[in-house]
């Protein structure tokens, strides 16, 4: 049972005073996510590296996966940790590990040591040579083989004493938290939630907000969305999802403009109010899981259309992907499920049978002077009887 793991995170891009943020914002998040699993673990950092030690018994795939969660870390090694006293006995340990972990002995390997405390005795090119004997002499099956070996022993040699030989892949990109805040117009869909994924990944903070039209759209159409926010924040962390009661604004718009163009002008006020919200909590950009041609209100003209009335930038991180390519992420993050959950969306409700592909906005903004009368009302209305979730796993 290995007691603790190193945590390796690419250090690429990450110098000086940024640098501490961001192994103090992966420290942080990685002690979140352990707090979720049974067990108590201490998070160090200490000299470019990090460490989960367990304090008491834990459920090793459990850990694990929490840690698959945590943005940042490109590897999870489990290791034995060991105090110096003398090659005699790290050799003993070292025969002792790979006893336990690999059962076939049938295996090529090569040594690798590396010395960031100058003052012990031994080279890192001595210490691969000798600890190679002596694996070999312990378990003859093995052969080395320095170019592609099936196992890399790796051996650290610092304060304390660092063995390990399996790396298991972390999600890579930025701890969250490092990179500021957005807000994603998440939809019951299979897009947004990847989306959301995609930019959190890179460090964002994400809050979310959802348009929900009652009765048009069912409680059980809202639960959806909250468990996408679930899923999603299982990676980004705590998030804030404003669900805005839309109907209002929908049948209004249904009312006085032309139907064909029902689509973009709702899209159109989605984007204003979720930008209230997004300067209200301080994000910088809003998210949306729109991608080029999907659907007519997604044509480069549309696109255009919804973009044009924020001034903040959107970020629209699946814009070029294929629908397979997104469905692929959303597989591997864990939403494909709950995305393909049957219920009504507030936009199909009402969708024209031949939407306006290619939307002039001068047209469409004199078909919006026709809301002139209540759609301000309806606007603060919106924003004023929000309901906010905090979803915080
Ligand atoms: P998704 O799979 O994310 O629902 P989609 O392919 O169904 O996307 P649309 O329904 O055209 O595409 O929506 C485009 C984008 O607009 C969504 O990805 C989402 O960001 C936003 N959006 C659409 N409907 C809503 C809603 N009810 N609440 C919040 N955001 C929405
Ligand atoms: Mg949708």
């Amino acid at each position: 049972m290995f007691k603790s793991f190193l945590i390796k995170y690419a250090e690429i891009g990450v110098k000086g005073k940024n640098r501490f943020l961001f192994e103090d914002a992966l420290v942080d998040n990685a002690r979140r996510a352990l707090d979720k699993v049974d067990g108590d673990f201490k998070v160090t950092k200490e000299y470019g590296r990090i460490y989960a030690t367990a304090e008491n018994d834990y459920d090793f795939d459990e850990v694990v996966d929490a840690l698959k969660h945590v943005f940042g870390i490109v590897g999870i090694c489990p290791m034995v940790q060991i105090e110096d006293n003398g090659f005699e006995d790290l050799a003993n340990q070292v025969i002792k590990y790979i006893d336990e972990n690999y059962e076939d002995k049938n295996f090529t390997f090569k040594v690798m040591a590396r010395r960031a405390r100058k003052n012990y005795p031994m080279k890192s090119m001595e210490i691969n040579a000798e600890m190679g004997g002596r694996i070999l002499e312990a378990f003859p099956e093995t052969k080395v083989d320095v170019h592609n070996p099936d196992v890399i022993l790796t051996i650290e040699i610092r304060n304390h004493i660092n063995i390990y030989s399996k790396i298991i892949p972390g999600p890579g990109g930025m701890p969250v938290g490092t990179a500021g805040k957005a807000m994603l117009l998440l939809s019951g869909g299979i897009d947004s939630p990847v989306a959301g994924w995609m930019t959190a990944k890179r460090g964002v903070v994400v809050d979310a907000v959802y348009f929900h039209a009652p009765p048009y759209t069912s409680e059980r159409a809202k639960q959806k969305v909250v468990d996408l926010a679930k899923i999603v924040s299982e990676y980004s962390g705590p998030m804030k999802l404003y669900v805005v009661n839309f109907t209002d604004i929908q049948m209004y718009i249904y009312d006085k403009c032309p139907h064909d163009e029902l689509t973009i002008i709702m899209r159109r006020y989605m984007m204003r109010i979720a930008e209230y919200f997004a300067k209200e909590e301080g994000a910088q950009a809003l998210i949306t899981g729109e991608s080029i041609g999907q659907v007519a209100s997604q044509t480069m003209q549309s696109l255009a259309a919804t973009n044009e009335v924020c001034t903040l930038p959107v970020f629209r991180p699946v814009i070029a992907f294929d629908k397979q390519e997104i469905v692929d992420v959303s597989l591997k993050i864990g939403s494909y499920e709950t995305s393909i959950l049957p219920y009504e969306d507030c936009c199909t409700t009402f969708v024209a049978k031949h939407p306006v592909t290619k939307p002039n906005i001068n047209v469409i903004k004199n078909s919006e002077t026709h809301l002139a009368e209540e759609i301000d009302r309806m606007f603060k209305e919106a924003i004023d009887t929000v309901e906010v979730i905090e979803i915080n796993n």
